[in-house]
């Protein structure tokens, strides 16, 4: 392990940069963790978020540490079973102009009704690093039901554009691009109102075929925006050329934005890179008054976080859209004189009366 990681810490050159590369470990060992291959991977996965929570490099699994919840390996392999039991459902995380506190667009989150353990997250079921280990069947199963609930939204008439996370493997499929259009032709939607999140780290893990895909994407008219951005290596040098319509700050970021000094100038790099590249520019996880305070300060136009509104499930956050809907000329107005707008508390008022707690 050791040697590996001295050798990964060596410096890379690529087209003649300097690339500083570090590296993470899981390990588990066959036969004590596990004795069959899937579950001895993903054991070694567990180790491996184990390995990037602390401060060490690599990590052997231990069962006492098992992502805080021992029945995840059988979550994910009941994943697919649970698709066809049409035991999963969408909510729905909407991202606001802070200036005029209009939603903009919606992202589809990903929920399990458990028959046994109730309502799951992915995080539950997949991981903390969720988004990277979403199957293709699970991409399949949210983007269909994402463009069916654009659709309903359409009917009530609203042209709201709906976000979806994409894995690897789904984006690197060669009937990907496809599927995406008979899925938006069957549900009646234009190819504009479809967002894909990728990651960064799905961009660096294979840039030139996820830039071809991504300009195939956009040539049809589907917008792409890099998701997590800014949480791990610079791609900086990946988003030449690459036609991407936006880009999320992880939510790490926005989080500590306000508190932590060190997060500032990198935000503040993340926005000027934006604006020179004609970006949507979002921040991410907005969960105090302290990080929105200087989300704003930062002139981040756009937010996503709970403190501006939760995940709503389908019912609700319809009832949200018809809110503002009634409510927008009096919320414009007042925006126009507060960056932070009143549709926004609006909205957090509206949410206490109809929601219940959804963390
Ligand atoms: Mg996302």
């Amino acid at each position: 392990m050791e040697r590996i990681l001295a050798v990964i810490d060596r410096p890379f050159f690529l087209d003649g940069l300097e690339l500083d590369v570090g590296a993470s470990m899981g390990i588990a060992l066959y036969p004590r963790d596990a004795d069959d291959v899937p579950t001895l991977v993903l054991r070694a996965d567990v180790a491996l978020d184990n390995a990037k929570e602390s401060s060490n490099r690599y990590a052997f699994y231990e069962p006492e540490r098992d992502g805080s919840d021992p029945g995840r390996l059988t979550l994910v392999s009941g994943l697919r079973a649970a698709i066809e039991a049409d035991e999963l459902t969408l909510d729905f995380l909407p991202t606001f102009d802070l200036r005029s506190g209009a939603i903009v667009s919606a992202e589809a989150l990903v929920r399990w009704r458990h028959p046994d353990r109730g309502l799951l997250h992915p995080a539950h079921f997949l991981g903390t690093a969720s988004e990277a280990r979403q199957t293709p069947a699970l991409t399949r199963w949210v983007l269909d039901s994402a463009l069916r609930e654009c659709r309903a939204w359409h009917d009530r008439g609203w042209r709201l554009p709906v976000a979806v996370n994409v894995d690897l493997r789904s984006l690197l499929d060669e009937s990907f691009v496809d599927e995406i259009e008979l899925a938006l032709n069957r549900n009646g939607i234009e190819s504009e109102l479809l967002e894909l999140e990728i990651t960064e780290e799905t961009l660096l893990t294979d840039p030139e075929r996820v830039a071809a895909v991504v300009t195939r994407l956009s040539e049809y008219g589907v917008k792409v925006a890099l998701d997590d951005f800014g949480s791990g290596l610079s791609s900086l040098a990946h988003l030449q050329g690459l036609p991407i319509d936006g880009l999320k700050i992880d939510r790490s970021l926005g989080a500590r934005l306000g508190t932590d000094p060190t997060v500032k100038p990198i935000v503040g790099s993340i926005l000027s890179l934006g604006n020179t590249l004609g970006l949507r520019v979002v921040a991410t996880g907005i969960e105090t008054r302290t990080a929105l305070r200087a989300v704003a300060a930062a002139k981040c136009r756009f937010g996503q976080g709970f403190l501006l509104a939760e995940p709503l499930p389908s019912d609700e956050f319809m009832l949200v859209l018809d809110y503002t809907h009634q409510h927008k000329p009096d919320a414009v107005a007042t925006g126009a004189a507060s960056p932070l707008g009143v549709g926004i508390g609006g909205l957090g008022a509206l949410q206490q009366g109809i929601g219940g707690r959804r963390a």
